[in-house]
């Protein structure tokens, strides 16, 4: 029985084409800044989301951490989202490792911040208070699309507030295949930006900051230090450019895949929250556990939760989701 694993877009496997881009792959010592490949695919992002420089990273959070840590001194804060992944799904690195305090804001529906909570808690230029420094947004925010008139006004905000603004965009491609425009319409705004290439781009290992040139030399500098400085790298660097030139117009499939759930979900009788993107959102209250269990027994695998998120991805097809649809159908019948 092949597995359907709907837990996160961060399962898929390579495909036998990107393991064959791999092991193409030219490499060198990427410490001492020579692996081409590397090289390449920091060029590449830099290019395609309109920044001067980009860093390559083995992972989403040490991006974040990275990009925190670059625009932000010891005693500094950043304004972030109270469910957002840079404030509640790192360990709490920005604090433990770089002494910058976060001050989290609730979500509003559509997940973006309302700008007028968070002009609300900028600190006045006092000693007794953090030194408000950065405003962090994520995109997509729990599979929601931030508007783009929305990124236009935070940027005109953040200008005014002499703050810099980052966009945690791990699922960033996801907001820009769903709106239809280059992802630099969505970037031109930030003053950096984190992608990850291991979601559902499909990559096995990977994200890239991006921002200019002094903030990235920052960013190398501490990705060293926290131990993100890797040799032969290229061999995941290949993944990524892979993954850039296959994988980004057919994230449109898993937001279909994503809707077609949904809608069966809904003709079942489940409360189903509305799709923008990869992410499924259902609520299954006290029955969650059960239809874990339930559900595995049929080869799907989801995570338990009252609120249960499904995300889509390239392993997962439309047969497979006809085969979810069939156990949750099943499952309310019994
Ligand atoms: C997955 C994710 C990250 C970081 O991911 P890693 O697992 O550390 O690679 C950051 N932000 C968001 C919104 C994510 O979904």
């Amino acid at each position: 029985m092949s597995v359907i694993d709907l837990r996160s877009d961060t399962v898929t496997q390579p495909t036998a084409a990107m393991l064959e881009a791999m092991t193409r792959a030219a490499t060198g010592d990427d410490v001492y800044g020579e692996d081409p490949t590397v090289n390449q695919l920091e060029a590449e992002l830099a290019r395609r989301l309109g920044f001067a420089a980009a860093l390559f990273v083995p992972t989403g959070t040490m991006s974040n951490l990275l990009g925190l840590l670059a625009h932000c001194e010891r005693g500094d804060e950043y304004i972030v989202g109270q469910q957002a992944h840079t404030y509640k799904y790192e360990g709490g690195g920005a604090a433990v490792l770089g002494s910058i305090q976060p001050q989290p804001l609730e979500v509003q529906a559509d997940g973006s911040l309302d700008l007028a909570d968070v002009a609300a808690a900028i600190k006045p230029d006092d000693f007794h208070f953090a030194r408000t420094r950065l405003l962090a947004l994520e995109n997509t925010m729990q599979g929601k699309v931030l508007p783009l008139e929305y990124l236009a006004r935070a940027r005109a905000f953040t200008r005014e507030h002499g703050l810099a603004l980052h966009l945690d965009g791990a699922r960033l491609y996801n907001a820009a295949v769903k709106l239809g425009v280059d992802a630099q319409e969505i970037t031109r705004h930030f003053d950096s930006v984190s992608v990850c290439l291991s979601k559902g781009l499909g990559a096995p290992v990977g994200s890239v900051l991006c921002g200019s040139v002094e903030l990235i030399g920052k960013a190398r500098r501490l990705r060293k230090m926290v131990g993100g400085g890797m040799r032969q790298a290229g061999l995941l660097a290949a993944a990524g450019l892979y993954a850039l030139d296959n994988n980004v117009q057919r994230l449109a499939d898993d937001h279909a895949n994503a809707q077609w759930l949904a809608d069966g979900l809904v003709k079942a009788g489940y409360a189903v929250e509305p799709v923008q993107t990869n992410m499924v959102y259902v609520q299954m209250g006290d029955r969650a556990e059960a239809f874990k269990a339930f559900a595995a027994e049929r080869g799907i695998r989801l995570s338990a939760a009252g609120r249960l998120r499904m995300v889509t991805h390239m392993d997962v097809d439309r047969a497979g989701i006809e085969q979810v649809i069939a156990a949750f159908v099943e499952f309310s019948r019994n």
